[in-house]
């Protein structure tokens, strides 16, 4: 398996490494998404951590959201980064764990909503489109389809060139949360100019079904991919990795 840095990225230089799409019929169990109790997961750090080796996972990249709406207690991240730190202690070599972030883009020119601090202490920025920006007190589901449409692209696509930013996560999920599947044609061109961008692709096995058709569209460009199953619960955690483990047979049969 061939495997590559993202390179130009702070945050990532250290030992951040993803796949290429190709390298997926021999992928290792990784997970490159997931929630804790911190914001709106159920399960601490530890017992994800328990869940994760008992899975046989060898790389678990958690990804607690900014928004402080999301978070349960102030001051949450200093402890995040602690529980990791001494889980990363406990386990030795045998999981590689990663204190990342999920981070939504707060306008079209590269904001993004993450503080100083979490920036430089995060190990994987995973950047998303969660509210759009620029619609003021609207919601997105107030939107046309068209609007939607247009400022998923928008929002995609600032993140596709944004060099803060390790993978994006979710392509088209909030769109298709009201008005059903983003147009591939449109996440495709997403993909191209992350490729172009080393921004990697992730594969969300909770909003991408199937999730082959992403991956071929990230064989194409030769993107860089994470796999991520936006766990909330045990059971979530490495989901998106096995189930292409038993579909990658299906997609790779010569
Ligand atoms: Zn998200
Ligand atoms: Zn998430």
């Amino acid at each position: 398996m061939e495997l590559a840095p993202t390179g130009k990225l702070a945050h990532s230089q250290k030992r951040l490494y993803f796949l290429k799409a190709r390298d997926l019929k021999d992928a290792p169990l990784w997970e490159y998404h997931v929630h804790t109790s911190y914001t709106d997961g159920q399960c601490t750090v530890g017992e994800v951590v328990s869940f994760a080796q008992e899975q046989g996972i060898t790389r678990l990249v958690f990804t607690e959201h900014t928004e402080p709406e999301h978070a349960n207690t102030k001051g949450w991240f200093g402890q995040y980064l602690g529980d990791i730190e001494r889980e990363r202690r406990l386990v030795g070599n045998r999981i590689d764990i990663l204190a990342g972030l999920e981070v939504p883009v707060t306008d079209l020119s590269g904001g993004l909503h993450i503080t100083r601090e979490m920036e430089r202490q995060a190990q994987f920025i995973l950047g998303a489109v969660h509210r759009y920006p620029g619609i003021g007190a609207r919601r997105v589901g107030d939107l046309s389809r068209e609007e939607a449409l247009e400022l998923e692209y928008r929002c995609l696509m600032s993140l596709a060139q944004n060099p803060r930013v390790d993978s994006i996560a979710h392509i088209g999920g909030t769109f298709s949360q009201y008005w059903g599947t983003f147009p591939h044609e449109l996440s495709a061109e997403v993909i191209a100019v992350a490729a172009r961008n080393g921004v990697a692709i992730e594969i969300n096995s909770q909003y991408h079904r199937p999730m082959e058709t992403y991956i071929r569209m990230c064989l194409d460009c030769d993107a860089y991919i994470t796999l991520g199953s936006n766990a909330h619960r045990l059971r979530e955690v490495g989901l998106c990795a096995s189930l292409l483990r038993d579909g990658s047979q299906v997609l790779y049969k010569e």
